[in-house]
């Protein structure tokens, strides 16, 4: 974060246009209690005050896509109205409403219960709703208080940032405020509350409209609403299409798995595990959204999931995250279906996600390995037994593809005597949690796996300079490191937010080395093995 001094602006200037709250049916009580909203978008409420907002850390890009100015955001207005305190008089605050499917089962509604749309600013003719987390109640509330623990909240502010980096879409945040307060969790659910800082992070997205949105509208049979809110989407969202219409919608849909499919190869490229793909987690732009129990691979394996409560079925672990993106699109597909009438057209295209996921997934393989393609009838195979090798003991994902980079295969061919020695190249070793475990067997079957890649590599015509440049531009060096996000918040619950700034910093270049930084790159450390919140999380937040 900039320290130097500036002026001390008294006011936060931000061009509104709130575009939903003008457009789409608003829920007439305005009073902040909770209840069951029908016929409506959203409703009105209030963000609640706190006792001493501190920032604690900002996105100078995000500030600058709002139209923010250094001097403004190391404001102390920037602190009141991000953390809620100051309503600016051309913000119109709203929460909205939605419904989902959690694990598998409908939940009816949820709704936005601790997340308050500030309203829409409109910069360089982009629009950006901006969004307060843990900002307190409103009627979608439920049982739960509305507010953010510190511990999620800094874990959701740096992911979006590090997700944005990597080039991973994802919902965007400006600040991390403390509020001086108080908030109790049961973390593990276990009968063990504990009191923990309270925070509040300022999301900013094109739009925060989830499959939940529609599906609420269509479980309840309001199809004009459902209407409004689908013309709206595509009138704000995506103009490109055209004035809505049956065959818009169905274009629109199109798009939506489109996007869905490409977040979903992403995620695989960086070994991303979101954790709750519930359906009202599921963005419609194709953006990660709702960072809670989310994870990153370290040792490679698709069974993993980080969420606790998802310990059992593991519905959301990492490799089954493109099935589970397809089943959300179905049941979009449902809630749209009343508008769009054509059950065939809507299953080919879920059909078409497979197919755009199978392709993406291709091609980001083939970067990943650094070839310039695909090529299906040999490359299938090449990457399914990499990824079996790669499952067989610990190996550290982000690390292994990095040092797959740094192999040289030019001018000789790959030595095969070392190869079917046992002895593997030496920058492969870093990646492995227990080198030394490793048997003759795996050496043998990763040296003749290595000889046939180096074989495609020079088929493929590519030099070790190409290949190298090409891994490194989607093999990131800097992931968020469950154990790292766990250390920045005990240094920041002790009040030093000295870590959070450097991660920030670090994450913001992910493919480049920074060679003094080599620390954060490093496989995960031992004890951080079974410490909750670096292999354990859960939805408390
Ligand atoms: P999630 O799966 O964490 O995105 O949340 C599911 C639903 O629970 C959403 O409707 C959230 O708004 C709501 N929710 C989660 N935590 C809280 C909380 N502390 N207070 C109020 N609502 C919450
Ligand atoms: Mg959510």
């Amino acid at each position: 974060m900039n320290t130097e001094h500036v002026s001390e602006p008294s006011k936060i200037n931000l061009c509104f246009d709130n575009r939903f709250t003008r457009e789409l049916p608003a829920d007439p009580e305005t009073d902040n209690y909770r209840r069951q909203v029908e016929h409506a978008c959203y409703s009105r409420v209030q963000p609640t005050r706190v006792a001493r907002p501190r920032l604690l850390a900002y996105a100078w890009e995000v500030a600058q896509n709002i139209g923010l100015s250094r001097a403004e955001c190391e404001s102390d207005a920037f602190v009141e109205v991000f953390a809620g305190n100051r309503v600016l008089p051309d913000m119109d605050p709203y929460a909205m409403c939605y419904g989902g499917h959690q694990f598998g089962s409908w939940a009816g509604q949820l709704g936005d219960g601790r997340a308050i749309n500030l309203g829409e600013i409109v910069n360089q003719g982009r629009r950006w709703v901006v969004q307060l987390k843990g900002a307190g109640p409103t009627p979608y509330s439920r049982q739960a208080d509305g507010l953010a623990v510190l511990r999620s909240s800094l874990r959701e502010f740096l992911c979006s940032e590090a997700m944005h980096h990597l080039g991973v879409p994802t919902t965007r945040a400006l600040s991390l405020i403390t509020t001086g307060e108080q908030v109790v969790r049961d973390m593990f659910y276990d009968g063990n509350p504990k009191s923990e800082p309270g925070a509040v992070v300022c999301r900013v997205a094109p739009s925060f409209t989830r499959f939940g949105n529609f599906q609420l509208f269509a479980a309840r049979g309001e199809t004009e609403v459902l209407q409004q809110l689908l013309d709206y989407t595509i009138r704000t969202d995506f103009p490109h299409l055209g004035q809505p219409s049956p065959a818009v919608y169905l274009a629109w849909f199109q798009e939506v798995c489109r996007t869905t499919a490409r977040l979903i190869v992403d995620w695989l490229r960086v070994g991303f595990v979101h954790g709750v793909m519930n359906t009202d987690n599921m963005s419609i732009l194709g953006l990660t959204i709702d960072y809670g129990p989310y994870g990153w691979l370290e040792d490679y394996d698709p069974k993993w999931t980080p969420n606790t409560t998802d310990a059992v079925g593991r519905r959301y672990c990492f490799g089954n995250q493109p099935q589970i993106a397809q089943w959300n699109l179905a049941q979009l597909a449902n809630a749209v279906l009343p508008l769009i009438g054509h059950t065939k057209a809507l299953e080919e295209t879920l059909s078409g996600f497979v197919t755009d996921f199978e392709n993406g997934w291709r091609s980001m393989m083939a970067g990943k390995l650094g070839l310039r393609s695909f090529e299906p009838q040999s490359d299938d195979e090449l990457v399914a037994e990499l990824l079996a090798i790669l499952g067989l003991v610990e190996t550290d994902m982000t690390i292994f593809y990095r040092r797959l980079g740094q192999l040289e295969f030019d001018g000789h061919a790959f030595d095969r005597e070392q190869a079917d020695a046992g002895a593997l190249p030496e920058p492969l070793l870093d990646a492995y949690y227990a080198p030394e475990q490793l048997s003759r067997a795996h050496r043998t079957r990763i040296g003749s796996w290595l000889r046939r890649y180096a074989a495609r590599v020079r088929a493929d015509g590519t030099s070790d300079e190409t290949r190298r440049k090409r891994m490194n531009a989607v093999n990131p060096k800097y992931v968020l490191r469950n154990y790292l996000a766990q250390l920045a918040i005990d240094k920041a619950e002790q009040g030093d937010a000295a870590l959070l700034h450097e991660l920030l910093d670090l994450l913001r270049h992910p493919y480049d080395d920074q060679p003094d930084k080599d620390a954060y790159a490093k496989k995960r450390p031992d004890w951080a093995r079974q410490r909750a919140g670096c292999s354990m999380l859960s939805c408390s937040s």
